[in-house]
């Protein structure tokens, strides 16, 4: 295999080849220019360019050079290499380091040794050279004493030259990232099939309007394709405006990639797809694979959320609770997270009263946009912080998809609210999010719409699925909305999926709360989610229905979840037996 590589024998682009390739033939080149072209002419199969290093950053040139000669679509990357670069710093036989005066290397290499140069030899005139090896063979040329270069220690022996210090790079974890390419219609042959890992990189300008980079951005983001490195390079024709480099984890092929650079080619300006290879997972730090489910096309000949597909009922874990489980889950805190005090305060009485999770609304979905809208990330935060400090899990909503991936962040289940039950992006976000998801029913849908929001969720691959039926719409006024039993009971019948019931919306009023909980528990579902408030009445939203700590805790005895503090309530669990028999 010949392979093209910048600078001469003994340069660090040969070692990192190597690496790859150990029974390489060399081509040896002057920059990265000639690289390429070693590759194109045939006179090398692959080549090996530097990219970026591990205490300077970017190799400028290189990038710049894949734009040029990688636009056409003649070219591909086909590997990465990360290559532990150490310096050492030699001359003539009998030349001693105080009589040092000029030092040469690759301007890269001189930038990684800068504080022991600064030590050392503040004195000496840094030169530039073409390569590391490239300097050694000079120096060694001009037999001058007063010079030195910056090289591989085997640069050294194999120009007969003395190494004056070792490991003079700023820090012992120097490394360098390189990158292989081929000819595209070679391309497939060099490529490690079936490799654990891929990274794809590509290049992309996008038109120089507000939010376009964040649009490209986040086609990898809501499909979970992770992104491994960002960079931009001015655009040489038109000052201040940039190309983006962007190198995902995953193979073009995925189809969750290739979704999103489906998207991202009708997005943007231009498009550059350089190449997948596999990743070099050796001194990098790539995180843990993410599972990503594919999302389902064909019509499943029983829908997914059909009791039939699984009689016994599923179980949906949330933090070690089980909803569908033996015992009912019980949920509460505010409405609204309304500060960091408040909900810290609820979230440490309600933990007391025996509620096994944390609600409180973040993203709030007002009918009036004068109303409070909710803390957005820092309210997110903030039941995180609860969450620390109390044990309980969190759920919160998410109104829009562009927010998935935040509160996905913070929250241990997604709520879908009731406004957004067929909002049909944000159900497919969320499950990509791979969170568990609360998902309510609409107040004006009808049971099937609800299951069929449900089905979206299944479909996109996350079977992590609880129903919540919340009251819907009827003609009836005295109450907010009307809690539906029947669905809650025909939810067991029709589907394996468990059900919650939220009492506090259904009703709109406090004082109805205790007995739809219990009645819902008799009705089948697998726990409640209650609103509870410091001080409801000063709620910034949904007061009428809050209920205080105290009568929370009256809820969590009848419901028996007070056995946590010692008192369990007679009718609680004479209810809880209905419940779990059903
Ligand atoms: C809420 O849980 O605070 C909420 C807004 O609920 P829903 O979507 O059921 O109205
Ligand atoms: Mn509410």
């Amino acid at each position: 295999m010949r392979i093209a590589i910048q600078g001469s024998h003994g340069s660090f682009s040969e070692a990192a080849a190597r690496r790859r390739w150990p029974d390489l033939v060399a081509v040896p080149c002057r920059d990265v220019k000639d690289v390429v072209t070693a590759v194109r002419e045939e006179r090398a199969d692959a080549g090996c360019l530097p990219i970026e290093n591990s205490l300077i950053g970017s190799v400028t040139t290189t990038y710049d050079l894949l734009h040029e000669a990688f636009g056409d679509g003649t070219l591909q990357l086909t590997h990465e290499i990360l290559h532990p670069v150490h310096h050492t710093i030699m001359a003539i036989p009998g030349a001693p380091l105080s009589g040092i005066r000029r030092v040469l290397s690759h301007p890269v290499a001189l930038g990684q040794c800068r504080i022991w140069l600064a030590k050392h030899l503040p004195d000496a005139e840094l030169v530039s050279a073409w390569d590391t090896a490239g300097s050694a063979e000079m120096v060694a040329q001009q037999k001058d004493p007063a010079l030195a270069a910056i090289a591989a220690r085997p640069a050294a022996d194999a120009h007969g030259l003395a190494p004056l210090a070792e490991r003079i790079e700023d820090d012992p974890t120097n490394q360098t990232r390189f990158l292989g390419f081929t000819r595209a219609d070679t391309a497939d042959a060099f490529r490690t099939p079936g490799a654990p890992r891929y990274k794809t990189s590509l290049i992309v300008l996008v038109d120089h309007k507000p939010g376009m980079l964040a649009l490209t951005l986040q086609a990898f983001g809501a499909r979970g394709v992770n992104l491994m490195a960002l960079q931009s390079r001015p655009e040489r024709s038109a000052p201040w405006t940039y190309r983006f480099y962007v190198d995902v984890e995953g193979a073009a092929t995925d189809p969750r990639v290739a979704e999103a650079l489906e998207e991202i080619e009708a997005l943007a300006a231009k498009l550059i797809i350089l190449g997948s290879y596999e990743a070099w997972t050796e001194g990098s730090r790539l995180s843990a694979p993410v599972p990503v489910p594919a999302h389902r096309v064909d019509k499943p000949a029983i829908p997914l959320v059909d009791r039939r597909r699984n009689p016994e009922g599923t179980e949906v874990h949330v933090r070690g609770l089980r909803f569908g489980g033996p015992d009912p889950i019980l949920i509460a805190g505010p409405c609204s997270v309304e500060s960091e005090a408040m909900i810290m305060e609820t979230a440490v009485a309600v933990a007391q009263a025996g509620a096994d999770m944390l609600r409180g609304g973040a993203y709030k979905p007002r009918t009036s946009p004068y109303d409070f809208q909710g803390l957005g990330v820092k309210g997110l935060r903030y039941l995180a912080d609860a969450r620390e400090r109390t044990g309980l899990p969190v759920v919160t909503e998410v109104l829009s998809w562009e927010e998935v991936p935040v509160v996905a962040h913070f929250a241990d289940m997604l709520q879908i609210g009731a406004r957004n039950m067929q909002n049909f992006s944000l159900l497919r976000a969320a499950s990509r999010s791979g969170k568990p998801v609360l998902l309510k029913r609409g107040p004006g849908a009808t049971f099937e719409e609800w299951l069929m929001a449900a089905e979206y969720v299944l479909a996109e691959g996350n079977p992590n699925v609880v129903l919540c039926e919340r009251g819907i719409r009827t003609f009836e006024r005295a109450t907010r909305h009307t809690l539906d039993l029947n669905a809650v009971a025909l939810v067991r019948e029709r589907t394996h999926l468990p059900v919650l019931v939220d009492p506090s919306h259904a009703a709109g009023l406090r004082s109805l709360v205790i007995p739809l909980s219990l009645a819902a528990l008799a009705a089948g579902a697998c726990g409640l989610i209650v609103e509870v408030h410091p001080d409801p009445d000063q709620a910034l939203s949904d007061g009428a229905q809050s209920l205080d700590f105290e009568m929370f805790a009256e809820l969590a005895r009848k419901v028996g979840r007070a056995g946590r503090m010692g008192e369990a309530g007679e009718t609680g669990r004479a209810v809880l037996s209905v419940a779990n028999g059903g």
